[in-house]
């Protein structure tokens, strides 16, 4: 019920689309029953948690924010749903998002933008290195809730921007986000909590709807690394519904109370430094490189040449995949119909027309345009070239012996709604992600945490990386620093 009050205080940034508000308070009233009996139904009986709105969940609206999905009703859950409700977690609701999780602000949803809680002058608790952590877990006080009517807010980063900010207010007490090139690593940063994207392959895609199927990775936002460490326990595994999922049994992730980081190697890419990037998400990035040094790390600079060819790469990739994805929505099998039915070319163009907002229908324009059989070396086969270039960039420090990768997540702490929208959104979209994509690319598991806050009192995080299925040394280090 806590919970449930959080929904409705913090009602106007808009994190929810839709509310279970009625079945989660019967399914919270058979688990309090049950933990009083002491026959729990898992490992997370009674825990709150949602779903950003692109991971099927049965019976229950999934929309991806766009009005092509407006109304689709899935019949089945999402692999990592199930796994959550199969432990106890009971699902409060579904979080907005960018339409079909294109974006990086959260600002392209059918249902509005949604808005960071972090607002100049107005504190939000940030817990320091192990100390009261879960005593100041971020819960404003209600009066600041109250005057939330401002016509300009933060952005909420995104695209699971609905995730992080009901994380960051305690409606819930984790969320599932998607990361295809940052989208739950950039919204927990802008709100100050932990966005954890495993490696590919770790954690189930059935059920996630696509963006794009060689990068997209379901995400974990929590305020704690020990909750993100919790949750990746219970998800990741072999799934035969998706073939990606990796056959080798998990290791589950644990983490000492005290960590230890003596004889870590520590490596930051100067290529991560990017022109436009603030000097107060700079100094961050070596004030904690300064503290790992300190706690007995071994830091070294290293190079990752292809960094910089990310986005471009990324861009073409993310547009191809879409072009080819997207060609289920016609408006025949399922998702929204226009009335337009003079021909059958007439409906799909219809359809598409009303049920897509411009950056998905730019995508899928552009995606076919590289996939034409003139194009198609020039574009699609060039960017796999790159995306491999990426990679092995990754697997040269890698082999050097370097066990974590730490650098920034966004340029600048949050910018201001008017000056976001500003810009043009595509644009400042991609760039947003200059740190973020190269993990999507290369697959390996990342995972940002809010460091320090900025002069506008707004949160300032950093991003770890590791080599894929090193989750346990990622979440420690993660953690040792938190
Ligand atoms: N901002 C990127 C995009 O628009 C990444 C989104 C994501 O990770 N889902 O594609």
């Amino acid at each position: 019920s806590f919970c449930i009050h959080q929904i409705k205080a913090t009602k106007s940034l808009n994190a929810f689309i839709t509310v279970a508000e009625k079945e989660a308070e019967d399914l919270a009233i058979q688990s309090d029953v049950r933990i009083k009996n002491g026959s729990t139904r898992g490992l997370l009986d009674g825990l709150p948690v949602a779903f950003k709105d692109n991971f099927n969940t049965k019976g229950t609206r999934t929309s991806c924010g766009s009005q092509m999905l407006a109304n689709y009703y899935p019949p089945y859950n999402a692999t990592v749903v199930q796994k959550l409700l199969n432990e106890g977690a009971i699902m409060m609701g579904k979080t907005n998002m960018d339409e079909f999780a294109m974006g990086s602000g959260t600002v392209d949803s059918i249902y509005g933008p949604t808005k960071s809680p972090w607002r100049s002058g107005l504190r939000y608790k940030l817990w320091h290195r192990n100390k009261h952590r879960h005593q100041a877990s971020s819960i404003m006080e209600k009066e600041q809730f109250s005057t939330f009517t401002d016509k300009d807010w933060f952005i909420a980063g995104g695209s699971s921007g609905g995730s992080a900010v009901a994380v960051a207010v305690g409606s819930c007490f984790a969320a599932l986000g998607s990361d295809t090139g940052g989208s739950t690593r950039n919204p927990a940063a802008r709100c100050g909590i932990v966005g954890l994207k495993p490696t590919y392959g770790l954690l189930s895609r059935y059920g996630l709807i696509p963006l794009v199927n060689s990068l997209d990775v379901p995400g974990i936002l929590t305020k704690t690394v020990d909750d993100a460490s919790l949750l990746l326990n219970v998800l990741a595994g072999h799934d035969p519904k998706d073939s990606t999922t990796v056959l080798d049994p998990f290791c589950p992730v644990k983490i000492s109370e005290e960590p230890n980081i003596s004889g870590v190697h520590v490596a930051m890419p100067e290529e991560y430094y990017c022109p436009g990037m603030s000097s107060e998400v700079v100094e961050t990035w070596k004030e904690i490189a300064d503290l790992l040094e300190r706690g007995g790390a071994k830091v070294t600079n290293v190079s990752m040449p292809h960094t910089q060819y990310s986005i471009s790469c990324y861009s073409v990739l993310n547009c191809c995949e879409v072009a080819s994805n997207f060609a289920r929505y016609d408006g025949i099998e399922y998702g929204h119909r226009a009335t337009n039915e003079s021909s059958t070319e007439s409906l799909y163009a219809a359809t598409r027309h009303e049920g897509f907002n411009e950056v998905v229908r730019g995508r899928i324009l552009a995606g076919n345009y590289f996939l034409l059989k003139r194009n198609y070396d020039k574009y699609f086969q060039k960017a796999l070239k790159v995306r491999r270039l990426i990679s092995n960039d990754f697997l040269g420090v890698f082999e050097k012996g370097v066990n974590v990768i730490l650098t920034p997540v966004t340029l600048t702490d949050s910018p201001p709604y008017s000056l976001w929208k500003l810009k043009d959104s595509r644009q400042q979209s991609s760039i947003e992600d200059y740190c973020t994509q190269p993990a999507n690319m290369a697959g390996v598991p990342a995972v940002s945490f809010p460091c320090k806050l900025s002069s506008q009192q707004l949160p300032i995080s950093l991003q770890l990386m590791a080599p894929c299925f090193h989750e346990q040394t990622l979440l420690t280090v993660a953690k040792w620093i938190e």
